[in-house]
């Protein structure tokens, strides 16, 4: 009877032990694939939130937070600064209004300066503001169309009496209103031709040197005499006739206030011979028509500056 109890006792200790190692087996098994899945669960909602809160912390929350932050904080500072800047912008409206102003006022008339250099022909033989100089000779061919003979005293040589129709008129204006101020102005140079200007530089260099000759406008060809616009004048008495010391004459002094009124510009001032290649000629007359003259004598300029040749 004992080793039947014994093999029932030993029976019953295999059971609970074999039932006590199925239930530590389950519980280790329910365990690790239970924590498994929770320490993944863990760490994949770690990461996946982790990563797609610190992007949207990134883009939407400082977006989001920023948005109302910054709008809140910058409508005060904007609202404040936007005020404030439009108050200066109010005074320095007037101010930058006034630099437009003048702006369109310094603006407009160098345009209008410009169009009128544009609109002035230097360039074509009967242009009424062309430039001759030795820098820029004419066809030794070119005789204008309409010489006339201004009815105004001038020397009995009557091969150079002649001026273009519109400087003729406007000389017999200019000499009678020189005249009623009590200057007897004579014309002792008009229009000469190539052929002429060519015995004209051989006689100055005779008389003077070719240096001389070179600087007067008596280049054949290189002179706007050629061009029947050029006037040399003097006073009936004959006083520093073709000299430097008629600028120091009553009528030279009435000429250089009075020219540009009808047509007229000293074309070869003191001080210019470097930019028009002709000495001082205080004589020399140039008739360009009154709205050139007008624009040129009041620029101060010579006509090689004026219109940007010099
Ligand atoms: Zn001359």
């Amino acid at each position: 009877m004992n080793r039947n109890t014994e093999k029932s006792f030993f029976s019953k200790i295999y059971v609970v032990i074999a039932l006590l190692i199925a239930i530590l087996g389950l519980l280790l098994y329910l365990i690790l694939s239970g924590g498994a899945d929770r320490i993944q669960q863990a760490i994949s909602s770690q990461d996946h939130p982790a990563h797609t809160v610190t992007p949207d912390a990134d883009t939407q929350q400082p977006d989001e937070s920023q948005k109302p932050a910054t709008a809140d904080a910058s409508k005060t500072p904007e609202s404040s600064a936007s005020t404030e800047p439009q108050k200066t912008d109010e005074p320095s409206e007037s101010p930058s209004e006034e630099p437009s102003e003048s702006g369109k006022e310094s603006t407009s008339p160098e345009p209008t300066e410009e169009a009128a250099k544009i609109t002035d022909d230097i360039d074509s033989n009967d242009s009424l503001t062309k430039i001759v100089s030795p820098a820029r000779t004419i066809d030794p061919a070119y005789v204008p169309a309409d010489l006339v003979v201004p009815d105004v005293p001038y020397i009995l040589d009557e091969n150079q009496n002649f001026m273009r129709r519109d400087a003729a008129e406007a000389m017999e204006r200019m000499f009678a209103a020189a005249a009623e101020e009590g200057h007897e102005l004579f014309l002792i140079s008009g229009y000469r031709s190539y052929d002429f200007q060519k015995e004209l530089q051989k006689f100055w260099i005779t008389q003077k040197g070719k240096k001389y000759a070179a600087e007067l406008d008596s280049m054949p060809g290189g002179s706007e005499h050629q061009l029947g616009l050029a006037a040399d004048i003097g006073t009936t008495d004959g006083c520093c006739e073709l000299d430097v010391c008629f600028a120091e004459t009553q009528a030279y002094a009435w000429l250089k206030e009075n020219a540009w009124k009808y047509g007229y510009i000293e074309r070869y001032p003191s001080g210019k011979q470097e930019i028009t290649g002709i000495t001082y000629s205080p004589w020399n007359f140039r008739y360009v028509g009154t709205d050139a003259a007008e624009r040129i004598y009041h620029s101060g300029k010579t006509m090689e500056e004026y219109y940007n040749l010099s």
